[in-house]
């Protein structure tokens, strides 16, 4: 980005004095900050981003926003007064939006944002100028911080969406204003704050809010609480297992090289990825989907899927020193997840001697036990092993101790047991999923494993 600090103003429609400063970017952050950025101090819990503007300015932030109910500030730091920080953020982004050429791509659903984000920008990013949000920066700072930090002559852009509540979405949509929107799918996070599934789906239906009027929805045409609201909405395309969706998949083959599978429907093709998992799979489905959209070629999309890169933590292939090989799948957890990943883990061929390490899920809400307790029908004799760590999955524990004849164990808050039980288990045919809730960082039961 490049404006004058004038434009920035006349974005914020705000007065200033200011002249001749060239702002190049924006940062919350002084650890951050790049010369030339615009400093826009926040107020948290524990600290007063104002108290760090003098700082910023001499790290070489071209100027600074001060909020106006701060007191004293600085007259000889070029400042932009506005009324409230975090708005003028999303004003600028909004602004800065307007005026981008970009196709802008929105993701939201309970599980796959991440997965679906990486994997659109992965199929695209050989034949355009792709930029994807970093990381998690799906909330209402980091989205705009992310539009924020596009270059002008990006090509495709695409946004993660995430939301706890009712009207998050609207307002993220609106500001993101996209050409195309996803919904991977509908689960469970978040039912403490939306009641129900029904509430969550109305709550990432609400992605539609922004949506351009030629622009098009990709669902989770899977999905039947999601059908309410796409009936009337002509711009919605399904996808899905099921054969009935616009785009529909089907025989997937898990090889320790990732997933082939087939497409019907809009096209009928092979692709392969190089990822497990048949949520995985259909996460490619709206990537497909996007990259037709975007003019490329069936052979274009085959190519580039072939080597689309996930990020860590998601479904990843890790191989131990005794040629064993763990999924590390613990970058999140929730019972839709947790369950696909099960199924996979369960009937995958790649490995004789298969074992599991599952954690909490957390942020579940009041019907918490059950959903721990449920995952004991996602579990079955193909599996050698089960371990289980945190204090929910006492009562998957417990489930299990009565059905399943496995090696079970559990582990309250230690990893040493589980870590113990997979070394004298852990052989060349062995594969293990670990997953739990990022709160548990069970990354920490594969570290021993791989010499790393
Ligand atoms: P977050 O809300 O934490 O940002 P996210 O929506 O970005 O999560 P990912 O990070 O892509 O989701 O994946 C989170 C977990 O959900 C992973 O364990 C992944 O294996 C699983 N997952 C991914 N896609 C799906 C899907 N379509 N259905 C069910 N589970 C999925
Ligand atoms: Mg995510």
């Amino acid at each position: 980005m490049k404006k004058t600090i004038e434009q920035i103003a006349t974005w914020l429609d705000i007065k200033t004095n200011l002249k001749g400063i060239e702002v190049t970017g924006v940062s919350i952050n002084t650890r951050t900050l790049k010369p030339g950025d615009l400093f826009i101090p926040f107020r948290g819990e524990n600290a007063n981003g104002h108290k760090y503007v003098r700082y910023a300015i001499e790290a070489g932030a071209a100027a600074a926003l001060w909020q106006s109910d701060e007191p004293e500030p600085p007259s000889d730091l070029p400042l932009l007064i506005v009324d409230d920080c975090e708005k003028a953020l999303q004003e600028m982004a909004r602004a800065y939006r307007n005026e981008l050429k970009a196709t802008v791509i929105g993701i939201t659903g309970s599980n796959g944002k991440t997965s679906t984000k990486d994997l659109v920008a992965s199929v695209l990013k050989p034949y355009y100028k792709v930029q994807k949000t970093q990381g998690n920066f799906n909330n209402e700072l980091g989205l705009p911080l992310t539009i924020l930090s596009l270059d002008e002559d990006t090509k495709y852009v695409v946004l993660e969406m995430g939301m706890s509540g009712f009207g998050q979405i609207q307002f993220l949509s609106e500001l993101a204003r996209p050409d195309y929107a996803v919904i991977t799918n509908i689960g469970e996070a978040h039912m403490q704050d939306l009641g129900s599934r029904e509430g969550i789906a109305e709550a990432k239906f609400e992605i539609v809010a922004g949506l351009e009027q030629h622009g098009k929805l990709f669902y989770d045409g899977d999905e039947p609480l999601l059908l309410p609201f796409v009936e009337d909405f002509t711009q919605a395309v399904s996808f899905g297992f099921g054969p009935d969706n616009e785009l529909s998949v089907g025989d997937i083959q898990a090889t320790e090289a990732g997933s082939s599978f087939l497409v019907n429907g809009i096209i009928d093709a092979k692709f392969s990825i190089p990822v497990l998992g048949e949520h995985q799979v259909k996460n490619t489905l709206s990537a497909i989907l996007i990259a037709l959209e975007a003019g490329l070629t069936e052979e274009e999309i085959r190519r580039s899927l072939k080597n689309a890169a996930l990020t860590d933590m998601r479904m990843q292939l890790i191989a131990a020193d005794n040629g064993a090989v763990f999924i590390n799948d613990a970058y999140n957890a929730a019972p839709t997840s947790v369950k696909a990943a099960l199924n996979f883990i369960r009937e995958t061929t790649m490995k004789e001697s298969k074992w599991a390490v599952l954690g909490d899920m957390l942020e579940l809400g009041e019907n918490e036990q059950q959903f721990h307790e449920e995952l004991a029908s996602s579990i079955g004799p193909e599996l050698e092993g089960v371990c289980l760590y945190g204090p929910r999955m006492k009562w998957l524990y417990e489930k299990l101790s009565t059905s399943y004849e496995g090696k079970l164990l559990w582990s309250e808050d230690d990893y040493g047991p589980i870590i113990d039980l997979l070394a004298k288990n852990l052989k060349k045919d062995t594969a293990v999923l670990v997953k739990g809730s990022r709160g548990m960082a069970l990354e920490k039961v594969i570290e021993p494993f791989t010499g790393q």
